[in-house]
């Protein structure tokens, strides 16, 4: 089990801050809140992807890519950062784009992570949604070997084995933190979606024998397909690892209830959470992902579903940028309007 043996570009500014939030655990009454920032990562403002990048433009890279192709929603954080990685490679980068809400303004289409993708010199192709995106990028990369490029797909959301190494080593970097601190963490939560960051974390906790439950909180799939994809991929993680079977199928937990009508698409209790981290810790959390999982842990505090006093680490994965793309969500006053598509 040697994450060193891995090609890796370091990028990502690390390790992210470990922080306790104080107002937030008070509000909430019964545990005691950390968050790990992983919206901190650097790149182009951050988020999660940038770890799995480490592993995924590194492979590129070697295999001497002179492009990089992925794909994601419209306001894809992923694509931000493959954009802003791409470009500090000197590769190229396209990016195929999926509607998957049909909001029609601007802010939604071209702002947001939208004008980030093409700040950093990366072109679009935009799709309607229920798109076979997975097969239209690899029609799009085929064309482009046509002319002369080579070219390195990466996956939606940067998950696959590769990518996930990234989230092993966050894993690592978490438990070494709180060592060091003395900290005794009694669970992790987080948001999940394309499945590689509780993927690769699930993958490091155990392999460190870490006794530390991990629960996700879906932004798009329903539970047993969530469940299902993290865990594949965890096994598949394990074994590019060197530590097989590591992960079992109970590890696994994601729970979807906070996903709403789907994905992109916020709740009352996204923007909710999104309120709360903003006015009572400085927190930029975003309406796709961390909004979600954050109304989640927020919901399970208020049912009693933790116990009090109980360690729980936030991870925050990103996407602070697509704020920009949701305003209309987020305009005072306008809260209530946040379930109305
Ligand atoms: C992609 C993303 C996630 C989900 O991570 P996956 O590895 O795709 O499951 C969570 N939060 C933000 C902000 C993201 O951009």
């Amino acid at each position: 089990m040697h994450l060193a043996r891995f090609p890796r570009i370091f990028a990502a500014h690390l390790p992210t801050p470990l922080e306790r939030l104080d107002r937030l655990s008070r509000e909430l009454g019964g545990p005691e809140i950390w968050i790990k920032r992983d919206d901190c990562t650097g790149l182009s403002t951050g988020g999660n992807k940038t770890r799995k990048l480490e592993f995924l433009m590194a492979e590129a890279e070697a295999m001497g890519a002179d492009m990089v192709m992925t794909q994601g929603a419209t306001q894809s954080n992923h694509a931000r950062q493959t954009a802003a990685f791409a470009a500090k490679l000197g590769m190229g980068c396209h990016i195929l784009l999926e509607d998957r809400t049909g909001y029609a303004e601007h802010n939604y289409n071209d702002n947001g992570n939208v004008l980030l993708d093409t700040l950093h010199g990366g072109t679009l192709a935009r799709y309607p949604g229920g798109h076979d995106m997975p097969g239209e990028m690899e029609r799009a990369a085929e064309a482009e070997r046509a002319r002369g490029k080579k070219v390195y797909t990466i996956p939606g959301g940067g998950s696959n084995p590769t990518g996930a190494l990234g989230y092993v080593n966050c894993a690592f970097e978490l438990l070494a933190q709180a060592n060091n601190g003395a900290l005794r963490i009694d669970r992790i939560v987080h948001a999940t979606g394309s499945s590689g960051t509780q993927a690769g974390l699930v993958v490091g906790l155990k392999a460190l024998n870490a006794n530390i439950p991990l629960l996700g909180f879906g932004t798009r799939a329903p539970q047993p397909k969530q469940e299902q994809m993290v865990y594949d991929l965890a096994v598949r993680t394990a074994e590019k690892l060197g530590c097989p079977g590591v992960v079992s199928r109970e590890d696994v937990v994601a729970d979807t209830s906070y996903v709403g009508e789907g994905y992109g698409l916020p709740r009352e209790d996204t923007i909710e959470a999104i309120r709360m981290f903003a006015e009572l810790e400085g927190l930029l959390l975003d309406p796709v992902y961390s909004g979600k999982g954050a109304a989640g842990l927020i919901d399970y505090c208020r049912k009693g579903r933790f116990r009090k006093g109980e360690r729980i680490v936030f991870l925050h994965t990103g996407g602070a940028v697509g704020l920009f793309g949701y305003d209309r969500f987020l305009t005072a006053g306008d809260a209530a309007t946040a379930v109305a598509a």
